[in-house]
């Protein structure tokens, strides 16, 4: 069983709204300089509304580095005395609520934050079993994939899971990028199609064991699993 780790790009209406926080005109080109191994693109020049669109990670939670590096961009003292207190309560008022660093940002208009692009790091790739058998089209892979989605846990709004809406939302004929990574230690069928077998999700869900039931369909081994 394989997984296919894929990009996706962030709601354009999270990226309007974090243009706004910032202050940033969508054409604005920049260029970013490496301080060190990145995957954002450097030394090129890059407008702003691509860059948040499908390089930077917009809806993970601040972390407390996160929490330090504003107080120290901001001369106003009620914000720094505000990030100070929201450092102490992290675990309740930040990582339980899930707050962003773009939520910060919004609750305190005082912190500019040049370092935001560092802050909110690269958007991160996202996994998901492969849910068919090469048997079927040893061409095409199908996935099986859970929207992330309800009411937000920060109390503000509806969240929605970057990668899983961004797929939900693609039309047939859309380009998806993506590639295939064999599993390790590989999880697969035993090799005598005759033995049985008992399918438990181990942790990604229904999805792999998609694929398990149609290598065995197609093998005319359906029997009892
Ligand atoms: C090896 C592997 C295989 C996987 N296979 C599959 C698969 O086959 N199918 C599948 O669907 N997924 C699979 N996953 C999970 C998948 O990779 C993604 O994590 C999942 O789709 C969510 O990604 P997202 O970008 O939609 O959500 P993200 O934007 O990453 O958001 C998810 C995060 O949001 C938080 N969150 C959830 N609800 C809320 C809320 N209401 N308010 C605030 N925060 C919230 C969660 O704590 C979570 O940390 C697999 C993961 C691994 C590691």
């Amino acid at each position: 069983m394989s997984v296919s780790p894929s990009f996706a790009k962030n709601d354009p209406e999270l990226v309007e709204w974090a243009l706004r926080c910032l202050r940033v005109p969508r054409d604005q080109v920049v260029r970013l300089r490496a301080r060190g191994a990145t995957r954002l693109p450097v030394d090129t020049p890059v407008t702003a509304g691509l860059l948040l669109s499908e390089f930077a990670e917009l809806q993970e939670a601040a972390t407390c580095s996160d929490l330090a590096m504003p107080a120290g961009a901001t001369e106003c003292p009620w914000t720094r005395r505000q990030l100070a207190e929201l450092e102490n309560d992290y675990a309740d008022e930040i990582l339980a609520k899930r707050v962003t660093v773009l939520t910060l940002l919004e609750r305190f208009p005082a912190i500019t934050l040049p370092l935001f692009l560092e802050m909110a790091g690269p958007i991160r790739p996202r996994y998901y079993s492969i849910s068919s058998s090469p048997l079927a089209d040893p061409r095409r892979v199908r996935i099986t994939v859970g929207l992330v989605e309800g009411p937000a846990w920060s109390g503000a709004g509806r969240y929605r899971g970057m990668c899983s809406a961004y797929l939900a939302g693609l039309e047939p004929g859309d380009v998806f990028y993506g590639y295939i990574r064999v599993a390790a230690p590989p999880f697969r069928l035993p090799d005598d199609p005759a033995t049985p077998v008992i399918l438990v999700g181990p942790g990604t869900g229904f999805a792999p064991l998609r694929a398990f039931l149609e290598e065995r369909a197609l093998t005319g081994a359906a029997g009892p699993a």
